[in-house]
């Protein structure tokens, strides 16, 4: 899952990557409220984590102007502004939710799941054949064995499980899970999908990873 961080101060925003990635997300992070639109434009993000004073653009007058823009993107503003009023003000202009600062890390990850929660299957578990991935506790695994995948195998197992049997492009693979700013080639793709046939090989899966010329991957039932 893909989250765009938009948050001036830079401490707080290198721990909140730093704490987000460690927790299985995919996160790019921007200073101002300029770049957040700019970003959101082209990227394809799964939440927007929100501070309200940002340089440039500010975080309300960024709110209503992507709402105004038909852009329902979850959005979970993150302030320093307390007051029940300037709650009030944020959900108003289109927040999803609202979370004071300083904030316990867990609270912020609950928060974000439950932002995130209509976009996903209600069940933490998805399967295909024979095959299951606990979205709780990363895990894939066959009645046999299990493995608990790593950050970005998880993000890319999660992608294939959610839309079985459709092509997904290498190019978002990429996108999502790199993100713009990586300095990562295309190819890590590749070398992604083939940890996760190993996986796969060894769980004795009925499924596999099918590639198709320059276009993608999906997963397909073994036949
Ligand atoms: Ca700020």
């Amino acid at each position: 899952m893909k989250l765009l961080l938009a948050e001036d101060e830079l401490s707080l925003s290198k721990a909140l990557v730093h704490i987000l990635e460690k927790n299985h997300y995919t996160v790019d992070a921007v200073y101002n409220g300029q770049d957040a639109l700019d970003y959101l434009e082209t990227g394809s993000y799964d939440a927007l984590i929100l501070d309200l004073m940002l340089p440039y653009v500010d975080g309300i007058t960024l709110l209503k102007k992507i709402r105004a823009n038909g852009n329902y993107i979850p959005v979970l503003i993150l302030s320093a502004k307390s007051e029940v009023d300037d709650k009030v003000l944020g959900l108003d202009s289109g927040a999803n939710d609202y979370l004071t600062k300083p904030f316990a890390t867990k609270e912020l990850l609950a928060r974000i799941r439950t932002i995130t929660r209509s976009m996903q299957s209600p069940d933490s578990k998805l399967s295909f054949g024979n095959i299951t991935l606990d979205r709780a506790t990363y895990e894939l695994s066959s009645g046999m064995d299990s493995f608990r995948l790593a950050n970005k195998e998880y993000q890319m197992m999660e992608l294939l499980m959610t839309n079985p049997k459709q092509l997904v492009s290498t190019e978002l693979f990429f996108e999502k899970i790199w993100g713009y700013d990586s300095d990562a080639e295309l190819n890590v793709v590749w070398v992604y999908i083939s940890y996760l046939r190993k996986k796969l090989n060894a769980l004795h899966a009925n499924i596999q990873i099918k590639a198709t010329r320059n276009a993608g991957y999906s997963l397909e039932e073994m036949l």
